[in-house]
């Protein structure tokens, strides 16, 4: 089925328009500064990239736009909006409410709507580009699919908080996880590598900009490294991770900062470019530490640490481990970091292949032939995991 996908933020919308069944992506592109003047970036593979000032207030003309260049006979793919079978929409934060992806109605959509305490940046963004769809394109079945879903599997063990337990019955504070899309795609590909076995326990690497890791055993997540929101976990490109509650008690009353500047020193100024002083992309901090820059070296070891920690916690909570994957923007491309993250962990059967490590952005088996755990790198493909849910609701 020919599915559009689109990933709506406050003021961008990502679209791609793909075919479920193998993944062939016919355009893709982005709507940037909506409610502020408006452009779009349009790319068809093979073709020279399309890029137009376009006004756009709201969502609803961002949507057209995409649809008016996606028919025009020049820089078009179809001849008609009827050709898009379906529409698929990331949606952030699907609370404890949404086990699985779901056709978007008025239940969908008041349940996401329910969920905007709890993903306040980014539900309402998303349910912007839903209504503007619903608007511009009413005939065509829409689906929401959630960056929390696939983590709702989790034991309450390891979902509950140790604070009083009322604020997780009345207030829904728990752990949620993110990247579900991205984790449940990469780890189904990684358990089709392993041969498919009966039983299996996976580590999912998910190494980009925004980080988590995910502990799956029988495709199946058990904990996972974000919490209620995203900025949980280990450190990541801006965000700091886990960190003691204390450090914000004490920074606000050095700095008198309010609630809203000290996560947004959280969210955006920490991380590896908290660290390093440098750059929240590691291609930055990894040539600068080359250069003998001792702060990026320090944030290099520090996420390099941590990773690695919450691999020794997950292996201890799956009883032990059959597969690491690594996988987004790090995990796919830095060959570096792979190494040292796998470095040290040779008591647990870890054993890295240097040569075939030496591999960028595309599938493969990079562990040691005696490696008892293996160790892969799988592109991610949120996307299409988003298609192929799309098509696999709408088909019924
Ligand atoms: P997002 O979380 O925004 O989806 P990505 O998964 O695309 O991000 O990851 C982006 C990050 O991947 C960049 O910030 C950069 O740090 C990292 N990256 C991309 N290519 C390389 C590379 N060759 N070496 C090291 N890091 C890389």
């Amino acid at each position: 089925m020919k599915i559009l996908v689109i990933n709506a933020g406050s003021s961008s919308l990502k679209y791609q328009f793909m075919e479920s069944e193998g993944g062939e992506v016919f355009a893709k592109g982005l709507c940037e500064r909506i409610g502020i003047d408006g452009r779009l970036t349009h790319k068809v593979p093979g073709r020279e990239n399309v890029v137009m000032d376009i006004p756009m207030p709201t969502h609803n003309e961002a949507i057209q736009a995409v649809l008016d260049i996606m028919v025009d006979p020049e820089k078009g793919v179809i001849a008609s909006t009827d050709e898009i079978a379906a529409v698929g929409h990331r949606v952030l934060h699907g609370g404890a409410a949404f086990t699985e992806s779901c056709i978007i109605d008025d239940a969908c959509i008041d349940a996401i709507k329910k969920c905007i305490p709890l993903g306040p940046l980014h539900n309402p963004a998303n349910l912007m580009g839903i209504e503007a769809c619903q608007k511009i394109m009413p005939k065509t079945p829409q689906v929401a699919v959630f960056d929390t879903a696939f983590h709702m599997t989790m034991p309450p063990k390891a979902y509950i908080y140790a604070i009083p337990y009322e604020y997780y019955e009345k207030d829904d504070v728990r752990r949620y996880g993110f990247h579900g899309t991205s984790h449940r795609y990469v780890s189904a590909r990684a358990i089709d590598m392993l041969g498919s076995p009966e039983h299996s326990r996976v580590i999912s690497c998910h190494l980009g900009n925004g980080s988590s890791l995910a502990a799956v055993v029988d495709g199946k997540v058990v904990d996972t490294s974000m919490g209620l929101g995203p900025l949980a976990g280990f450190p990541m490109g801006t965000r700091s991770g886990d960190i003691d509650a204390t450090i914000l008690e004490y920074l606000m009353g050095r700095y008198g900062y309010d609630i809203k500047e000290m996560l947004n020193i959280l969210n955006k100024k920490s991380g590896v470019l908290g660290i390093s002083g440098v750059s929240s992309d590691f291609r930055d901090i990894e040539a600068a530490a080359d250069e003998g820059n001792e702060r990026a070296k320090l944030a290099l070891e520090k996420f390099e640490y941590e990773v690695k920690k919450f691999i020794g916690a997950y292996a201890s909570a799956m009883g032990g481990v059959d597969a690491i994957l690594f996988t987004a923007g790090v995990g796919e491309n830095s060959a570096e970091m792979r190494a040292r993250i796998c470095k040290g962990l040779e008591y647990m059967g870890v054993k890295l292949d240097e040569e075939k490590n030496k591999v960028r952005g595309k599938e493969a088996v990079i562990s040691a032939d005696d490696s008892k755990v293996k160790i892969f790198v799988i592109p991610t493909n949120e996307e299409l995991m988003i298609a192929m849910d799309t098509a696999a609701l709408c088909g019924k």
